[in-house]
């Protein structure tokens, strides 16, 4: 089957920096580093390093074609990424001596996804593939309304959370997945908690070292914990996009839920271990050999 990613490709450009700048200040970096990121090609990596084809559908400026082409080398497959006129989307993060960071993000191609290859794209979906989306590109309704259409099993990583934008879509999604404060932010403009008024039948929330709780509709929603992994962490960024990848990758290929969560719950593990986002993400053998 196929994970049909509707997401966005980042250039992560990290500057090393005495101390981040002030305002009106200018400072000079002692070194630069470019890695690819944005939650979608994240979890797009994650999911193809499981051992899943994933299609990422999404869009780069000019300036791009680097970053396609390390997620083709990943694993991933970019047929179904366009170039556009607007700039690749990349943050600038400033990194000082003690490890603060600053970082902007600008958003670029991720928001000018054509709809054209939205479609193009869906086209070739089956019903049981999965579309997977995130809040960092436009056309999310639109995708998600071809999706239902189709049959395809609609998953949403909920960030970064926009009650506009989850409340627009919750009605089409077969499962969300969403860290403790963006559920608590849900609750807190919906009052809406995991369970049958919410109309998502698989629920998952991640509560970093603690694992996560899993609100299933097929054992009527009652809460299911699950611990997550004993690890010292050393930079935890990645590892929510790593943990969703690997779970529905894990489902995809047809694992039970509490299988594809242990799955992802080591893959996440050894990700807060690492420095860096896709470029890092572990493959099926690391993930099941730890
Ligand atoms: P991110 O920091 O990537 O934005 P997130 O906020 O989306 O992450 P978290 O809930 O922090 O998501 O983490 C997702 C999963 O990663 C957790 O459910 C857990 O399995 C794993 N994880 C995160 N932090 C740790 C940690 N310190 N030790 C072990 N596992 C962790």
């Amino acid at each position: 089957m196929t994970i049909w990613n509707l997401g966005s490709i980042n250039a992560d450009y990290v500057y090393r920096v005495p101390h981040l700048p002030g305002p009106g200040e200018t400072i000079a970096a002692a070194s630069l580093e470019r890695g690819l990121g944005g939650k979608g090609a994240n979890m797009s990596v994650a999911a193809a390093r499981a051992g899943t084809h994933v299609g990422h559908i999404g869009a780069v400026g000019a300036d791009g074609r680097w970053a396609v082409d390390r997620l083709t080398e990943y694993g991933v497959d970019t047929r179904w990424i366009r170039q556009v006129a607007e700039p690749t989307g990349h943050a600038i993060i400033n990194v000082d001596d003690e490890g603060e960071n600053s970082i902007t993000i600008y958003p670029g191609a991720n928001r000018d996804i054509p709809e054209s290859i939205v479609g193009l794209a869906l086209a070739e979906a089956h019903p049981g593939d999965t579309l997977l989306m995130q809040n960092e590109t436009n056309k999310q309704r639109y995708a998600a309304g071809i999706g239902a259409q189709l049959g395809l099993k609609i998953a949403y990583a909920a960030a970064p959370f926009s009650v506009a934008a989850i409340t627009a879509i919750m009605p089409h999604l077969d499962m969300l997945i969403l860290n403790a404060v963006e559920m608590e932010q849900l609750h807190s403009a919906t009052g809406l908690v995991p369970g049958p008024e919410m109309g998502v039948k698989t629920v998952l929330v991640t509560r970093g070292a603690e694992g996560c709780v899993l609100f299933d509709g097929d054992n009527g929603h009652d809460p299911q914990h699950f611990p997550a992994r004993k690890v010292t962490p050393i930079d935890t960024t990645g590892a929510g996009d790593t943990f969703t990848g690997y779970v529905l990758a894990g489902l995809d290929r047809g694992m039970p839920m509490a299988q594809a969560i242990d799955l992802a719950t080591r893959a996440a593990a050894l990700m807060v271990m690492r420095k860096g986002t896709a470029d890092v993400i572990p493959d099926l053998r690391e993930v099941q050999a730890f």
